[in-house]
This record gives C-alpha cells, sequence and structure tokens, in this order.
C-alpha cells in the first residue's frame, strides 16, 4: 500500500544584505496591504495570491498573513562551493527602484534531514512566514511512502483521557503512558490567559500573539515527542497503529445535547495528524478507530454496567473487572480495530457497532480471510486489506 505524506520544511534565511532585507520588508508589508483589500505594489503573482488570500480567508485586519508565494516563481538551489550559505532560495519580490518584479537569492539555513525533499516534484506550496523578528519559507511537500501491509500486533492508542496518549499492545495489554497529563496542558494555557489579561491594553493583541506562538510551539514538541514514541513502540513489534477517532460526538443526556469528549481539551486534530505521517514514514499504516463507547465498556466481557467512580478506574459490574480507565478505553480501541465487537450481549438489539472502515483481518489456516475475531492476534499474521482507509 501507498501513503501520501505531507511535511512542511522550513528555511530560515540568513546573512541577509541591508538591501535585501529591506525589498523582503517591504514585500510582506505590501502584501498585509494587499490581503486586506489595498492596493499594493507586489511581483505580479504574489499579488494574485494576495487576491486569492483575501478572498478565500478574509483575515482580519489585526493579523498577519504570511507571503503565500506561486512554485513557479521560487527556486531552491543547493551550491557547495559558495562560502556563505549551502543552500539559496530565489524570492520573488517587487523592486520599487525598477519598478516591476525582481528576484532575489537569499541564503537559507535547511536541516539535513530535510535536504532530500527539496525537489521540485515534492513541492506543493509555499510560504514566507515571518516569526519572532526571523524570516523563515515554509515549503509544503508530499509524496508517497510505502507502508506494509502485514503486522504482528496492534498498538492501540487512547487520547487525551488523562494523559496526552495511553497504548496498548493488543495481544498482552502491555501499557504505557505518553507525555504530559493533559490537565497541565490545560492548567498551563488557563495561567498564560490570566497572565495576558493584565497585560496593558494597548499591547495586549501583541502579547497574545507572541506568548500564544511560543506556547502552541512548546505543545507542539510534547505532541512530536508522543508521536515519536508511539511509532517506536509499534515497530519493536511490527504492530499496527490505531487511535481513538473522537471527532465524532456523543450524546450527553445531562447536558441534554450533543458534546464532543475531549477535542476541546488538547488539539486532537494536530497529535492525530502528527502521529498518522511519522507512522507512514515508518512504513507503517494508522488507523482512526470511531472512538464513542470504549471508556464506558468493559474490554474483558463487552458490558457496558461499569462504573468510574474511583478516578482513574473503571469497574464492570457484570465480570468483576477492576481496571485503569485508560487502559481499558486503549483495549477497545484495539479490539474494534480487529473487528471484535465491543457491545455486550446484553445492550438493546439494534445498537450494533459498525464495522471499522478500514477492517483489519486476519489470515486464516487455510490461507483464506476471515473476519479477525482470534482473542490472540499475535499468534496470527494480521493483514490489512486496503478497503477504504480514511486519512
Ligand atoms: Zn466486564
Amino acid at each position: 500500500m501507498r501513503r501520501d505524506v505531507t511535511t512542511t520544511v522550513r528555511l530560515k534565511l540568513h546573512s541577509l544584505t541591508e538591501r535585501k532585507a529591506r525589498l523582503i520588508e517591504r514585500e510582506y508589508s505590501a502584501f498585509q496591504d494587499g490581503v486586506h483589500g489595498d492596493d499594493a505594489n507586489l511581483y505580479s503573482a504574489t499579488k494574485q495570491q494576495a487576491r486569492k488570500v483575501q478572498s478565500n480567508k478574509n483575515p482580519r485586519s489585526d493579523t498577519e498573513q504570511p507571503i503565500v508565494l506561486r512554485n513557479d516563481c521560487i527556486t531552491i538551489e543547493h551550491d557547495e562551493d559558495t562560502v556563505l550559505s549551502s543552500w539559496w532560495f530565489k524570492l520573488p519580490v517587487y523592486n520599487p527602484e525598477k519598478e516591476q518584479g525582481d528576484s532575489i537569492w537569499v541564503p537559507v539555513h535547511v536541516l539535513e534531514k530535510d535536504t532530500h525533499l527539496l525537489s521540485d516534484e515534492y513541492i506543493c506550496d509555499s510560504e514566507l512566514v515571518l516569526r519572532d523578528g526571523e524570516w523563515y519559507v515554509h515549503l509544503v511537500c508530499e509524496r508517497s511512502v510505502a507502508v506494509a501491509d502485514e503486522y504482528d500486533d496492534v498498538l492501540a492508542v487512547d487520547m487525551g483521557a488523562k494523559w496526552i496518549a495511553v497504548s496498548t499492545f493488543l495481544s498482552d495489554r502491555d501499557t504505557s503512558f505518553h507525555g504530559a497529563e493533559v490537565r497541565h496542558v490545560r492548567e498551563h494555557y488557563k495561567q498564560l490567559r490570566k497572565s495576558i489579561g493584565k497585560a496593558k491594553v494597548r499591547s495586549g493583541a501583541q502579547v497574545i500573539e507572541r506568548l500564544g506562538d511560543k506556547e502552541s510551539r512548546t505543545v507542539e514538541h510534547e505532541l512530536h515527542q508522543v508521536a515519536n514514541e508511539l511509532v517506536a513502540r509499534a515497530r519493536e513489534r511490527n504492530a499496527v497503529i490505531v487511535f481513538g477517532d473522537m471527532t465524532g460526538l456523543r450524546f450527553d443526556n445531562d447536558e441534554g445535547r450533543y458534546v464532543n469528549d475531549k477535542t476541546h481539551k488538547m488539539p486532537y486534530a494536530k497529535m492525530a495528524n502528527i502521529l498518522t505521517y511519522k507512522s507512514h514514514l515508518d512504513g507503517r499504516e494508522c488507523i482512526p478507530i470511531e472512538e464513542y463507547d470504549t471508556s464506558v465498556t468493559c474490554w474483558r466481557c463487552g458490558s457496558q454496567n461499569t462504573s468510574r467512580d474511583v478516578q482513574g478506574r473503571v469497574e464492570c459490574e457484570d465480570c468483576g473487572l477492576d481496571d485503569n480507565a485508560d487502559k481499558n478505553g486503549a483495549s477497545n480501541i484495539g479490539q474494534r480495530a480487529v473487528g471484535k465487537d465491543i457491545q455486550s450481549p446484553l445492550s438493546t438489539a439494534g445498537a450494533v457497532v459498525a464495522q471499522p472502515e478500514t477492517q483489519v483481518v486476519l489470515e486464516g489456516p487455510s490461507g483464506e480471510m476471515e473476519p479477525a475475531n482470534s482473542p490472540n492476534p499475535a499468534d496470527v499474521g494480521l493483514t490489512l486489506s486496503e478497503g477504504s482507509p480514511r486519512r
């Protein structure tokens, strides 16, 4: 199987001459005018992009937008012989002296791990970004990678309940807890908002922007680390990764409305995205599994006659299970992934669990494909059918 992987490569501009710095600043400032509907002198292709940003996003006047560059106007080149930099980026700008579009070559830093991506066939989008007073070019690169279709185990990931992620192997329920506790992330955000509230009104927007940016990078770093741990763990056992997809809504009887349990507590979409592409880069499939009911269902007997009165525990009234709540949730996600029905037989008729969209199947002893209901999938090789995978 092949999967498209999209990653953003960040090039940092450095050693700019005064002239080049001035041209870039002028272009950036003119682009801000352009996206807010004012007439501005810009490189012609960039002017079109400014109009697009205005009509697609209609950005607020107090925000700054990165310059969107058109792909056919940029070039990135490697040049070993240059003393100043081994990588150069050709940036389109308007030149007020010539009163027309121009291009300038600027030196850029490229991380060694990203160099293989700097080819025209991979680059989809590029933007010039100003962050903390430094210039960056962000290149969105997309390429197709091969992922395996046979695995020896399933690593099930439950995100954002108490921890950023909890992972459990389906075969033996070996469990790990990853990253900080979600409540710490939330408390940190709260503190931050308070401190911004006290800041002077005049500089408030700037403070929010600066802190928000810094904070979001700290959280993002944490998410990357968690994803790295999960992928490394899956690799140890040649496991496919499945994770609870919590974008769905649940009807809360107490609240009398549909609620989303977790997505408001942590950047779930970002975590899912990072985990998916890192897994694909590792040649490993990574599949979202609908998460509804996985926290209230007993992983051992499938009953929903459970209670979570004790902090962090789940107790089953039917079979007597007393288990870590996150571990229980992750186990259910893993079981749902291989098609095992986690609904209690006692549950109302008609409340049938739908099969995951991407079905994981086991290869039967006779070589035939059959639905996976084996209690011990580690005994048999797991095979993923192409099906209709979700991305
Ligand atoms: Zn039970």
